[in-house]
This record gives C-alpha cells, sequence and structure tokens, in this order.
C-alpha cells in the first residue's frame, strides 16, 4: 500500500509553471510516479475525427505531474505537507500529516 497522494486528495503544485495552482487529485500513476490534478497543467490535445469526437479539433485535459512536484493539502490543517505513517497495526498504517499530527484518512 502506498502511503503517498490518492485520488481524491486535494494536491497543490510545489515547483515549475504551475507552482502553487491547487486542485483535487483525478488520477494517479503508480508506474509512473504522476498525478492527474483538475485543472492543473492543462495541455491541448488536436484529435483528428472519431467516433468519440466526430469533428475533430483541438480538446483540453490535464497533464501528468511528478509526483515529487506536488505536495499533498491536509484536509485537516488545509496547509501543505509532506505525509508519514501511522501503524494501527502490523498490517494496517494510516496517513498522518506532518504538520499537525492528524490521521489523514
Ligand atoms: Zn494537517
Amino acid at each position: 500500500m502506498s502511503l503517498g497522494i490518492k485520488k481524491g486528495d486535494t494536491a497543490i503544485v510545489i515547483t515549475g509553471k504551475e507552482k502553487g495552482k491547487k486542485g483535487r487529485v483525478i488520477s494517479v500513476i503508480p508506474s509512473k510516479e504522476r498525478v492527474l490534478i483538475e485543472g492543473v497543467n492543462i495541455i491541448k490535445k488536436h484529435m483528428k475525427p472519431s467516433r468519440k469526437y466526430t469533428q475533430g479539433g483541438i480538446i483540453e485535459k490535464e497533464g501528468p505531474i511528478h509526483k515529487s512536484n506536488v505536495m499533498l493539502v491536509c484536509p485537516k490543517c488545509n496547509k501543505p505537507t509532506r505525509i508519514s505513517a501511522k501503524f494501527l497495526s502490523d498490517e494496517e498504517k494510516v496517513r498522518v500529516c506532518k504538520k499537525c499530527k492528524e490521521v489523514i484518512d
């Protein structure tokens, strides 16, 4: 189980041209260590006409951002934070905000 950012979290970009932008995590790509954040890093994609896009043209969608460029925004203290793990038992662990020490999950 990963203790990183998860789908549905709020994350803020800490570096790059999108720095300071904040949004809901809509997807996590573990294999590439990247996340998609709603409204952040919008890229324009040229689509050829297809069954889904009958007209073709340009669509806008979120581009993936490397995990190291974003931080979780703690839902408890509302600050960008790192996550630490707290073991409830040998098997079970939860995410804890390093700033306010509250359990995030
Ligand atoms: Zn917190």
